[in-house]
């Protein structure tokens, strides 16, 4: 690196490393300091470990909150906590994306809280991730955590 340039990511510190990731077939290169860059390996693990958690086929999970599965939310549409949204992230996603256009927008139930800004911020996750920018994604999580509060881990 020639001059002395700031990090992408807090711009407070001196950027101390460069990398590159191709984001569809556009390769972008960030410069950022030690402690971005930790942070940022620890999200990209915790990433892996939320995709080793979905590898669990999703008829197979339970909400351990509630005890929930995947046939109790098919027959009844709704969900029995805020923890549910967790364990069923990403089969919700699918169920959400797939009532796009449609007249009715879900059968949720009205007294899980917040459940269409959550929504939004479930597909803003999902994209920020899949665009491997771990920034927005983290911040994404903390919401999306702050409003469910963290039921358990
Ligand atoms: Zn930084
Ligand atoms: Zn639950």
């Amino acid at each position: 690196m020639s001059e002395k340039e700031l990090c992408q990511i807090c711009h407070h510190r001196i950027a101390e490393h460069k990398f590159v990731r191709v984001i569809d077939g556009v390769s972008k290169s960030y410069r950022v300091c030690s402690h971005c860059k930790a942070l940022m390996d620890n999200k990209y693990a915790e990433l892996r470990r939320e995709a080793a958690r979905r590898a669990v086929p999703v008829e197979m999970r339970k909400c351990p909150v509630c005890g929930m599965t995947l046939r109790d939310f098919t027959e009844t549409g709704l969900l029995g906590c805020a923890n549910c949204y967790k364990v069923f992230d990403d089969y919700l996603l699918e169920y959400i994306r797939g009532y796009h256009g449609a007249t009715t927008h879900c059968g949720m139930d009205a007294s899980v809280p917040a459940p269409v800004d959550v929504e939004t911020l479930y597909r803003e996750l999902k994209d920020a991730a899949d665009a491997q920018d771990f920034e927005t994604a983290a911040k994404l999580k903390k919401e999306i955590e702050k409003r469910w509060g963290t039921a358990n881990e």
